[in-house]
């Protein structure tokens, strides 16, 4: 017998033939597996030559040329190829047979007829038998080669759409979350953004501040000039804070003509300073009401600071904040002021109000 391979050596010629096939072209059968395994066994000089020669063309190879290389370079040579190739193919099916199972497309009916086919192959003795079950093994190959790639492209279809989607449920999630008005978060999506904040830092939010900023006097802005300059003061105070406020903290506009700012690990001394910085910016602001004409009365803010105490849940800390802000708004408004920290109050029960804060307006 001319193959002199161990069973390890055919199984690694194997393991190299199926990648051949499958970038060359050709069918799964035994003339295709005898031409790369002769090749790759480097048994047949003369067919390594001319199929050297033949892979300087990059098109794949078809099926009648892998036919004229096994009938002109194997088929010619003495019997026990068969043998040999009935185990080869016997292997190749086991192997397509676990690729088929694992695709799940036609893969028990493949199944079957690869085990009928192994069967029969076992009783073989010409090669008109083996040609019969070529036959019916191609034929079943081809159906699975089909359907699985129907499968791939409804698997690929169904991803497009699916990402398609998520694009879609993101655009409509961010418009869900922001505010028309200024394009800032809306309340939504501040609650949303200090969530993400909580689970992504998997940190207590002891240590963070939040304050609350509100326009002074807002309703005369309104009654005085309209709605719609009402509005340009509102997006104003918007721009302000998007100016002043950076990296990870979270502005929003929390209703009407009030903001909120989400300050992660600040000191209520430094998100004071930070408030100070908002409501003098927005004091020297210009609103034009059309043309050139400008609104007359200054327009002010007033701010409450609050910081969050460990343990203590966002919605508590936004309370301390508005009412650090009525504080603000008793002692005059355009000013900041710091709700007691947790400790004050609890040490002072019932709760005092604001501190007041050295620089207001
Ligand atoms: P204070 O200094 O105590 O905050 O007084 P204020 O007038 O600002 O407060 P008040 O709560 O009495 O009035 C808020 C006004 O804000 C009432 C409401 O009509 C107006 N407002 C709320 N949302 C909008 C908006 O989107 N655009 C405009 N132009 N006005 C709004
Ligand atoms: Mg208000
Ligand atoms: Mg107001």
């Amino acid at each position: 017998m001319r193959y002199q391979e161990s069973a390890v050596e055919s199984a690694e010629l194997l393991r190299l033939i199926l990648p051949r096939i499958a970038k060359h072209g050709g069918a799964y059968v035994p003339t295709t597996y005898a031409l790369w395994y002769e090749y790759l066994a480097g048994v047949n000089p003369k067919l390594t030559a001319a199929v050297d020669q033949r892979l300087q063309d990059p098109a794949q190879l078809t099926q009648p040329e892998i036919e004229g290389f096994y009938a002109k370079y194997i088929d010619t040579r003495e019997a026990g190829t068969l043998e040999a190739y009935q185990a080869g193919l016997s292997e190749l099916m086991r192997r397509m047979g676990e690729i088929a199972a694992s695709s799940g497309a036609g893969a028990a009916e493949f199944a079957q007829t690869l085990a009928q086919c192994e069967q029969e192959l076992g009783g073989i003795s010409d090669s008109a038998g083996v040609n019969r079950v070529i036959q019916s093994l191609v034929s079943s190959t081809n159906a699975v080669r089909q359907s699985t790639e129907t499968l791939h492209k409804e698997v690929m279809a169904t991803r497009d759409e699916m990402q398609q989607l998520r694009g879609q449920m993101g655009a409509l999630q961010n418009l869900a979350q922001t505010d028309p008005l200024t394009r800032l978060r809306n309340r939504r999506g501040f609650e949303q953004a200090a969530a993400e904040y909580v689970q992504g830092s998997e940190a207590d939010l002891g240590g963070c501040t939040v304050m609350i900023a509100d326009i002074d006097h807002f309703k005369r802005v309104n009654d005085r000039y309209g709605h719609l300059v009402g509005d340009q003061v509102i997006k104003a105070l918007a721009q302000v804070l998007q100016h002043n406020v950076k990296g990870r903290d979270i502005a929003a506009r929390w209703g009407g003509e009030e903001f909120i700012v989400f300050l992660p690990e600040t000191p209520a001394e430094g998100a004071v300073r930070l408030a100070e910085q908002l409501r003098l910016a927005f004091s020297k602001t210009r609103i034009k009401r059309g043309g050139k004409q400008e609104v007359s009365d200054p327009v002010t803010v007033s701010i409450g600071v609050a910081q969050i105490a460990p343990g203590q849940a966002l919605e508590a800390a936004v309370d301390r904040a508005d009412g650090a802000l009525y504080q603000a708004k008793n002692d005059g408004r355009n000013c900041v002021r710091v709700a007691p920290s947790e400790n004050t109050v609890a040490a002072e029960a019932p709760g005092p109000g604001a501190e007041p804060v050295a620089a207001t307006g």
